[in-house]
């Protein structure tokens, strides 16, 4: 299936690294003009000399007000994909202040402001759209150490449904990919240890972990036209982990 996004404008948020760079190089080669947001500033230059045309925004979305700033003149916007995100893994009894802020400003609190200024823009112009959110697996199972992290994608699952709610009259859809462990920067770094990762890889009736790539046709699928009657959904990309 051949998706085309000519003509639209899309923003990526989390685009320096892992899934979310993944997206913004799959969507600039599928014809859309690319917003890249991130974070730290060499991996969006490393991103610009991969993907030329690619537009940068270098924010941390932790912080409200510069999340503010920094789009406050970002203009027309039809695709909008709210990927970043962290994973700090704290046994519940150890769980912080620090941890549980910061995962919820990334993770949720980041997902509104981006989307209300996105949304409000579509809606001026009366023009619709498609917001993908990227959550997880970890949203409607428990894990170990994860409790602020599943929190956090649990809370994005039903903010996705209520966004679908309140936008679908206005012809913008939202949903989610809920991917299981994708071997990025954070799945390394949560997942490297062979003892750890086997009894999740044995609950995964396809037998493997995700790749990138299996996480970007899914976030396309959603943005595109093919998903045009699809809105509110969680979309599992777990190789069938969530059946069990
Ligand atoms: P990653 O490799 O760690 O990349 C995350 C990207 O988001 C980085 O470019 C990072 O920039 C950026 N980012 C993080 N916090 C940010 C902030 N406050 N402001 C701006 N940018 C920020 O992660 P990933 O594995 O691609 O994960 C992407 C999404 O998929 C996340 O929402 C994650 O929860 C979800 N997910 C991942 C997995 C997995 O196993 N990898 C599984 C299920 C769901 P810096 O590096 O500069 O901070």
């Amino acid at each position: 299936m051949e998706l085309s996004f000519a003509g639209r404008r899309a923003l990526v948020t989390g685009a320096g690294k892992g899934i979310g760079r993944s997206v913004a190089v799959a969507l600039r080669a599928a014809g859309a003009q690319v917003i890249a947001l991130s974070r730290s500033p060499e991996d969006l230059e490393s991103l610009s000399r991969e993907c030329p045309g690619v537009e940068t925004l270098c924010v941390d979305l932790g912080d409200w007000s510069a999340t503010e700033a920094a789009l406050c003149n970002i203009g027309a916007v039809d695709l909008l994909v709210n990927n970043a995100g962290v994973a700090l893994l704290q046994p519940f009894l150890d769980v912080t202040r620090e941890a549980f802020d910061r995962s919820f400003d990334v993770n949720v609190r980041a997902v509104v402001l981006v989307s209300q200024i996105v949304a409000r823009q579509m809606i001026e112009r009366g023009v619709g759209g498609a917001i993908v959110n990227v959550s997880s697996q970890a949203s409607q199972v428990a894990l170990q150490e994860h409790a602020v992290y599943c929190a956090t994608k649990g809370a994005l699952d039903m903010m996705t449904k209520v966004m679908a709610l309140e936008l679908g009259p206005k012809k913008i859809r939202v949903n989610c990919v809920n991917p299981t462990v994708v071997m990025t920067d954070m799945g390394r770094a949560n997942w490297s240890d062979a003892q750890k990762a086997a009894p999740m890889l044995n609950r995964i009736p396809l037998g493997r972990f995700a790749e990138v790539d299996d996480v970007v046709h899914s976030v396309l699928f959603l943005l595109s036209d093919k998903s045009a009657m699809i809105t509110g959904a969680c979309l599992p990309v777990d190789g069938g982990f969530l059946v069990t």
